[in-house]
């Protein structure tokens, strides 16, 4: 079976060599006789795991020690309720979100059981097809949320407000995928499962000085400072993930970082938009300026083709390319694994439909 092309949105492709060396470490870890899979997650082979892969994500966001770094379960939904419980004050007490999508309003509804949300821009009745930029952040807020990017519809933030508040954004599926000043931000969270590793980890990226200051009485398991104390092993952590997360965050490193990921991935989304920009047979979903890099919705404007092109990409070796079920159409999703050539492949079959 030959290795297919995968736009899956998530869980999503990952580097071939990150598939090999999980392989290995499930299979004998470092040599130790024993898999990654059966070892104590307090064994110094595993706390250096759990070491090496906080401190990549610090080297790699370029922060100081301000800054904590926390791999936790319970997916990026878990943070949709753990950011108001750590961060909205339990007296008077108010948030901003930005409602830019499906996540986003997932995580608004999260916020609304722990006190007050103002949302302050929204482009739901829109289908989500635009990023809302017309609004102003003030003080009175604890904190401000955003997505920077819409896995669903396909929109990205290709640039950040300015806050008078706390600056928290789900990142989930663009983490590491563009340069961005992570230090604009206090707190950072990403599922792993859609840019840098396998469903079942959560990073989140904290500045320490922002917690312990609600008032609330905060649940064990859903306290920062707690994870924060006991360096994400307050409970056994995800180790597998964790580990393939490390691994791929290595790779990233080695081949050049964040700004040489990025500059693939602008290769990659130019490459597709221009060709659904191009050909008359298919139509972008979301405006021009807020198009994501990394997940391109799309559809047929000729429904009587979609067979056709149904049976055209599959037997071109594509695999995931539906869209979501909220939205239909297609759906490419260009993670910083998917290498251009798979890219070149769906444009062809494009180019070919008539
Ligand atoms: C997938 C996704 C989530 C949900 O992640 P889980 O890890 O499944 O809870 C949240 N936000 C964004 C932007 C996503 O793409």
């Amino acid at each position: 079976m030959s290795k297919k092309h995968n736009f899956s949105a998530g869980p999503c492709i990952l580097p071939q060599e990150v598939f090999q060396k999980s392989a290995e470490a499930i299979l004998d870890f470092n040599g130790m006789g024993l898999s990654l899979l059966e070892i104590s997650h307090r064994s110094k082979e595993f706390v250096a795991v759990m070491d090496e892969a906080r401190a990549i994500v610090k080297r790699l966001m370029k922060l100081g020690d301000d800054y904590e770094v926390l791999y936790l379960g319970g997916g990026a939904s878990l943070q949709f309720l753990m950011v108001p419980f750590n961060l909205m004050k339990s007296e008077n007490g108010k948030a901003a979100y930005v409602d830019t999508g499906a996540w986003a309003a997932a995580a608004i509804k999260e916020a609304k059981k722990m006190g007050p949300v103002d949302v302050l821009g929204s482009s739901k009745a829109d289908n989500y097809s635009f990023i809302p930029k017309d609004f102003k952040v003030g003080s009175e807020y604890d904190y401000f949320h955003c997505t920077s990017n819409n896995t669903i519809f396909g929109t990205q933030m290709r640039s950040f407000p300015e806050v008078d508040t706390l600056m928290v954004c789900d990142m989930s599926s663009d983490i590491f995928s563009r340069v961005i000043d992570f230090s604009k931000f206090d707190l950072i969270y990403a599922g792993a499962q859609k840019n840098m590793g396998p469903a079942g980890v959560t990073l989140v990226v904290v500045k320490k000085s922002i917690l312990g200051k609600t008032g609330r009485d905060i649940p064990s398991i859903l306290d920062y400072a707690l994870h924060i104390d006991k360096e994400s092993m307050y409970n056994t952590p995800p180790v597998f993930p964790v580990y393939a997360s490390l691994l791929t965050l290595q790779y990233l490193e080695k081949n050049g970082g964040i700004a040489a990921a990025e500059a693939r991935n602008e290769a990659k989304a130019r490459l597709l938009y221009d060709e659904i920009d191009r050909n008359p047979l298919f139509e972008s979903f979301c405006v021009k300026e807020d198009r994501s890099l990394m997940n391109v919705s799309f559809r047929l404007l000729d429904e009587t083709k979609k067979e056709a092109f149904d049976t055209a990409w599959k037997a071109a070796g594509i695999s995931g390319l539906n869209g979501h079920r909220s939205l239909g159409g297609y759906r490419a999703s260009l993670y910083n694994a998917l290498p251009i050539e798979s890219v070149q492949v769906l444009v062809d079959v494009m180019k070919n439909l008539k």
